[in-house]
């Protein structure tokens, strides 16, 4: 249990500022996401140093594909969400409310991170804002030894909050759902508002950290190509045509196990949408061996990077990351590595 870093106390309440439910809790209460509690009129983190999962990872199944490519992170997570998504494929971890987990303080994980020859840490499978104490402290540490930090996130971090971690945070994977369709965030995450999410993308932009996002289409729920249209447009206005946009595929979990997987043809619609409305790098994820996993230079059109899922079977860029073909450069940030990045299970 820690400390919290960012709320506010009146009257023997507490507010969370960390994310945009900005829950106010009375004492012994919880907040939404079920890992912050008020204690006497101080906000605690009830999941500080307790890793309900930990693993060596391709930087790639974040998805961050522009950024360090070839690279793998420890990953952590702990319990707790600030969403409800019925269809969670982590819903065991990221829906349970019973504290627990192993021990692992941030020395730890950073030590495993180098055990295990990663290149960064990242904070991930479940929503990282809900253990920002625990994920800030490890990632002050991580960059003392020259790993970098990455946050997998769904984007609900409050402005404060990306303020406070950005000193220490080089890349976020923002992931919408439906497209960031309203009522399907209301009916399908039981989340109000989609603003902060704009706001939050907009905030990590102007802190100059690698921005990559995600939209999981789900099927009949949220497969509107006409919503893919208005979020990509806005990306293309906000944060730019070269922002790595990835088209996810659902698969059914959790309560959604009676919904089909995304049929590939409405996949491939949204990937056609997104290059029509002008994003540079669009890309398919969960569909491995598609030809849309590739990166094509917008100049030229010349395949220049291939994948199979999470790791790169060729690389053709030049040394200075230009298109050999024609000469492009292409925003990849930090440096390629290639070799063997077999998945990893650390012992602990
Ligand atoms: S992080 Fe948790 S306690 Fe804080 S505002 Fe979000 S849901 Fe509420």
């Amino acid at each position: 249990m820690k400390e919290a870093y960012l709320y506010s106390s009146l009257n023997g309440q507490v507010q969370c500022h960390l994310c945009g439910r900005r829950c106010i809790i009375p004492n012994s209460g919880v907040g939404f996401c079920g890992v912050r509690k008020n204690i006497d009129g101080k906000l605690y983190s009830l999941v500080y140093g307790k890793a309900v999962a930990a693993a060596a990872d391709p930087i790639m199944k974040k998805p961050l594909y522009h950024f360090h490519p070839g690279s793998s992170v420890m990953s952590i997570a702990t319990v707790g969400c600030n969403f409800r998504c019925k269809y969670c494929d982590n819903w065991v971890i990221s829906q349970d409310r019973e504290v627990k987990g192993m021990d692992l303080p941030p020395s730890k994980v950073v030590q495993l991170a180098l055990e295990y020859d990663c290149q960064g840490v990242s904070y991930t499978y479940t929503e990282p804002t809900i253990f920002m104490e625990y994920a800030y402290d490890t990632a002050k540490l991580a960059r003392e030894k020259g790993l970098f930090n990455t946050f997998v996130t769904n984007g609900y971090m409050t402005p404060e909050a990306v303020e406070f971690v950005s000193p220490f945070l080089d890349a976020a994977t923002v992931d919408f759902k439906g497209s960031a369709n309203p009522e399907f965030y209301k009916t399908m995450a039981a989340v109000p508002d989609v603003e902060p999410i704009y706001e939050c993308l907009k905030a990590l932009k102007s802190r100059n950290i690698h921005v990559e996002v995600t939209d999981l289409i789900v099927t009949k729920y949220g497969d509107s190509i006409d919503d893919v249209k208005a979020l990509t447009s806005w990306i293309r206005d906000n944060l730019g045509p070269d922002t790595v946009f990835h088209i996810l595929r659902f698969h059914p979990d959790y309560k959604l196990t009676d919904v089909p997987s995304t049929p590939l043809n409405t996949l491939e619609k949204a990937y056609e949408a997104a290059r029509d409305v002008g994003l540079h790098y669009v890309y398919l994820g969960n569909v491995p061996g598609h030809r849309y996993e590739h990166t094509y230079c917008p100049n030229c059109g010349e395949r220049i990077i291939e994948r199979f899922g999470f790791y790169i079977s060729r690389w053709l860029l030049t040394k200075d990351k230009r298109c050999p073909s024609c000469g492009w450069s292409i925003p990849i940030k930090g440096v390629y590595h290639p070799g063997d990045l077999e998945y990893h299970m650390p012992v602990i």
